[in-house]
């Protein structure tokens, strides 16, 4: 491979390269900063900086960087058979191995896997086999999906619309017809006057309303994500699924839980539905289950919707290339093997999530942060100019930006969600790396002070 110094890259980037979510002028002023290797839970960039990778990547890397036993799978399993199908009846050994260790790790109802490339193209995925599952149950006008506002469920067209982000949405004329959005249980910055518990019900019983408003006939899923991540890891009070699981059982309509961030330890549990006792119909899957070595995700599917899938029998007109990659399936199970062996789960509800937990509470002191939060191995820190009365600062976002970029400059990825910065480690994080993390979040907090003068 040819090396190239770091001013060549830039050029290289900014002549040839469309990233995704990236503005391109601005990334022409600054440069693209060139990641190029890592171990752990630290990454290294083209100027030899080292940075404490607080977001596991893009929540994915939950084994940490380096592990050399993937690279070995990867290495015979392409030797071996590096792609076939599973179209049209065809299997392979890595692929049905991975379907049955993920049913052994998935609530006791959920013992079947569809296997797509990515979280979004698997909520695409989701949104057909729950038409197909009506259909086959003789009700097929129950197609709407319900959604949530601020939602992020990935980026294709389907994943886009039934996500709830309207920046997406103003771009390409989205959501397509079939999907509307209720609020979000996001107490700090929308729930006025009321409490916690009582602002839970309240967001709970907007997805009540939405049903009654369409009808229950037309209605086939309530889709969420257990804890919204990319929306600014928004934890709902204690009230809110409780309240949900009621009505959707009342209701008749399908569960849908996004476990694409929360999925493989990212709580504690080995699912965001273990954390919050919910009983899905399917979860979408992605990022931790190879740890984000390579691309894969699947659909988790309960037995209720697999075996009206399997008994009534006819073709399912969907599945992707690459559904079940040999490759990339001999991967989930070794990055399963090793969740699984080294206890790693255990390890973030036992140790590592009760001491970030503890760390991270006490950035709330700070002059500049409003609200910490956080459960497992994610947290949130709300950036506000008053404490007291949660005024944020003049233009939005900006305070965000402004830390997140003075934090990478200082060594440590924290991601900014407008006003919000979030955070999300590998699961293997240690006590030390969690101080240095909080230390280093500090520091870039007072800068941020300092530069606003406040
Ligand atoms: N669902 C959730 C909850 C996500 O956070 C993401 C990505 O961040 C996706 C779906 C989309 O996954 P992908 O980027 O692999 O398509």
């Amino acid at each position: 491979q040819i090396r190239h110094t770091t001013a060549e890259l830039q050029a290289m980037d900014a002549a040839h390269y469309l990233h995704p979510f990236t503005d391109h002028k601005d990334l022409g002023a600054r440069g693209a900063r060139i990641i190029e290797r890592a171990q752990g839970v630290y990454l290294w960039d083209s100027e030899g900086n080292q940075i404490l990778d607080g977001m596991a990547g893009l929540w994915c890397v939950n084994i940490g960087y380096g592990r050399t036993e993937l690279a070995e799978v990867a290495y015979k399993q392409m030797l071996e058979l590096p792609y076939y199908n599973s179209f049209f009846q065809c299997a392979n050994p890595p692929a049905v191995q991975l379907a049955k260790a993920i049913a052994e790790i998935a609530p006791a109802h959920m013992n079947h896997v569809f296997f797509t490339g990515s979280g979004s193209e698997s909520n695409d995925t989701v949104l057909r086999m729950v038409r197909r599952y009506w259909d086959l149950k003789g009700k097929p006008g129950k197609k709407t999906i319900i959604s949530r506002i601020n939602g992020y469920h990935g980026s294709t067209v389907a994943g886009a619309s039934l996500g709830g982000m309207s920046v997406m949405h103003e771009q390409g004329d989205l959501p397509i017809p079939g999907i509307v959005h209720i609020p979000q249980p996001y107490w700090y910055g929308e729930g006025g006057d009321m409490d916690p518990e009582e602002f839970g019900l309240w967001a709970a019983r907007q997805l009540e309303a939405k049903i009654e408003e369409l009808g229950e006939d037309k209605v086939a899923a309530f889709i969420a994500e257990p804890i919204q991540g990319a929306g600014g890891v928004i934890i709902p009070p204690s009230t809110y699924w409780p309240e949900i699981k009621r009505i959707l059982a009342k209701y008749d309509i399908l569960l849908v839980v996004d476990e694409v961030i929360c999925g493989f330890g990212r709580t504690g549990e080995w699912f965001g539905s273990q954390y919050f006792d919910l009983k899905p119909d399917l979860m979408p899957i992605a990022k931790g289950m190879t740890s984000g070595y390579l691309p894969m995700g699947g659909v988790i599917v309960g037995d209720r919707v697999a075996n009206t899938l399997i008994e009534h029998g006819g073709e399912f007109f969907h599945g992707y290339t690459y559904s079940g990659h040999p490759v990339a399936a001999a991967v989930g199970l070794e990055n399963l093997r090793i969740l699984r062996e080294e206890k790693i789960v255990d390890y973030v509800k036992q140790e590592a999530a009760p001491y970030l937990q503890s760390k991270i509470a006490s950035l709330a002191e700070h002059r500049l942060v409003g609200e910490v939060r956080g459960v497992g191995l994610l947290g949130a820190i709300e950036l506000v100019k008053n404490k007291a009365t949660r005024e944020r600062f003049a233009e939005k976002g900006s305070t965000g930006t402004l830390c997140r970029d003075l934090c990478v400059r200082n060594g440590l990825v924290m991601r900014a969600v407008g006003d919000t910065l979030i955070m999300s480690p590998p699961l293997v994080i240690k006590p030390e790396e969690i101080d240095e993390l909080v230390a280093k979040a500090w520091r870039c907090l007072d800068l941020a002070a300092e530069q606003l003068g406040v």
